[in-house]
């Protein structure tokens, strides 16, 4: 059972896709495109700074029509960062991103970057989880505990 977003993160991984606060949107939007991700939290060096997604480029960028090659990530990405712990729990990143309405949450520990959690990541859990708990009662039922390991 995956329980909390530590455990998450060491099955998923640590890896970390960041862009600089100068650098222009297109730059970010070719890094996401690059990556297959949706989102890119917005580093000046170790220390986050904000996050730029998909729907920031939609909705700050063509809506207004904007440039992506002349306008820059940090006039178009959220400064105020919703980030979670690594000792937070699954349910709690599910509280979190539906309160807030985001997919995406940056995994800090002890001030620093360890690694970002997605949607995506939160409903493979859930589901992994759910199947785990299926096999488990399906053990139980038929007597055949030693299918729950
Ligand atoms: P998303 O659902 O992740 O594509 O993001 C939707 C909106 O919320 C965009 O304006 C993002 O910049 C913003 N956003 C995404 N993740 C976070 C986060 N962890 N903290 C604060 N804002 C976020």
């Amino acid at each position: 059972m995956i329980e909390t977003i530590r455990q998450l993160l060491n099955k998923k991984g640590n890896q970390v896709w960041a862009i600089s606060p100068d650098a222009t949107v297109y730059q970010a939007l070719e890094l996401m495109a690059d990556k297959d991700i949706g989102a890119v939290l917005v580093m000046e060096g170790d220390k986050l700074v904000g996050i730029f997604s998909e729907r920031d480029y939609a909705r700050r960028c063509i809506l207004r029509n904007r440039k992506s090659k002349e306008t820059l990530v940090k006039d178009l990405m959220t400064t105020n960062v919703v980030t979670i712990e690594p000792s937070a729990t699954i349910d709690d990143a599910m509280e979190l991103m539906t309160r807030y309405r985001i997919r995406h949450l940056p995994v800090v520990e002890n001030g620093k970057v360890v690694g970002v959690i997605s949607i995506g990541d939160v409903v493979k859990a859930v589901i992994e989880n759910q199947e785990h708990l299926i096999s488990h009662l399906e053990g139980y039922i038929t007597g055949d505990h030693g299918v729950t390991t």
